[in-house]
């Protein structure tokens, strides 16, 4: 299907829906099909813009920003997809408070700041994805999290059609998670962190001593979504659970887990949603049979209506 240039929001600077936009070229993992309308905006009003379009013809609607940890539907999104780009940010230098938009990227971000001597974030530096999703999903390593620097957040209420101010409270974060990772009603159009004085040459060389440390460990570059399943605990990480489990190497068509990290699912050739989803639920469900422990999702996946949680069937 070709994809054809759309209508241009009103109310807004050449911020265009397009029609048939194939997802896979607009997220992570590389996984897919044609939405049915898609559109990148910057700003809160572009993205009341985009809500009003979607309302006016009763269209289900979809949000994100970096697109690192999630895979969409290989038969794509029958609605609108609404993603949140650039946008940029502003440092008020004397506190290291910075009024940050949501689709800004994260690594990009960090290392901007620190040429600035403004850091102390340094275990976000290598995290793909942008600030919104950041912040949705509770993002951190190490023991950290970007919910120890989340001073207050700019939500639009898709509802209520508004926008408010939320403190920290609101989002009821926990190890990976907000109650807004489960709430398409709610959208992050900007947050304020609290960053620290820091050495520039300092914090890029951490960032960068980290960043090998992945390029080691992990499958960084690869077409994935990060740590697929979220850990028990420190002492039971995913990883070490699913080879327990005596499913290092696993494969299903063009989905694999990385034989540098069993709990990165890759993408290596071509997979398609449902080879994603079948070889998540047999890892699933033979570490339940196997150790007797249920493995949850950390990525999320996106059917043609919506996110829809990846459920454990027999
Ligand atoms: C190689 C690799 C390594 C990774 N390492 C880490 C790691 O060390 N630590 C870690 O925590 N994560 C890691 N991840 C996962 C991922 O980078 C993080 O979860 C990241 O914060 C996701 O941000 P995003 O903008 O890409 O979110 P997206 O994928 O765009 O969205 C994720 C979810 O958040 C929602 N969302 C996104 N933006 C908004 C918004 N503005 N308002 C409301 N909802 C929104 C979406 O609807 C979706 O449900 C890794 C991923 C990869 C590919």
């Amino acid at each position: 299907m070709p994809e054809t240039d759309g209508l241009l929001l009103e109310g807004t600077e050449e911020v265009r829906i397009r029609r048939n936009v194939e997802l896979a070229r607009h997220c992570r993992f590389g996984v897919g099909g044609p939405a049915d309308y898609f559109v990148e905006v910057r700003s809160a009003a572009d993205i009341r813009e985009a809500y009003r379009f979607a309302r006016e013809r009763e269209l289900a609607c979809f949000t994100y920003s970096g697109g690192s940890n999630l895979f969409f539907d290989s038969r794509g999104f029958r609605g609108l997809v609404v993603r949140l780009i650039g946008g940029g940010w502003s440092v008020d230098e004397a506190s290291q408070v910075i009024n940050v938009s949501s689709g800004t990227d994260l690594p990009l971000l960090i290392r901007n700041l620190a040429r600035l001597g403004i850091g102390g974030a340094d275990f976000l530096g290598n995290i793909p994805g942008a600030v919104g999703g950041a912040v949705v999903g509770n993002a951190g390593c190490y023991g950290q999290n970007i919910a120890g620097m989340l001073i207050s957040a700019e939500i639009y209420d898709i509802a209520a059609d508004r926008m408010f101010t939320a403190d920290p409270g609101f989002f009821e974060f926990s190890y990976r998670h907000s109650r807004l990772k489960y709430d398409p009603l709610h959208m992050v159009v900007s947050a304020r962190l609290q960053f620290a004085e820091a050495d520039p040459l300092e914090t890029l060389q951490a960032v960068e001593d980290e960043l090998q440390l992945r390029l080691a460990k992990h499958p960084h570059n690869s077409r994935c979504a990060g740590s697929f399943f979220k850990n028990i605990s420190r002492e039971q990480p995913a990883w070490k659970l699913i080879t327990a489990a005596g499913l290092a190497d696993s494969r299903v068509n063009g989905a694999c887990l990385s034989d540098m990290h069993a709990n990165f699912l890759v993408n290596d050739n071509d997979a398609s949603s449902d080879d994603i989803l079948a070889l998540c639920r047999m890892v699933q469900l033979c570490v339940r049979d196997r150790l007797g422990i249920v493995l949850e999702t950390e990525v999320r996946y996106v059917g043609q209506c919506g996110v829809e949680e990846i459920s454990l069937s027999d």
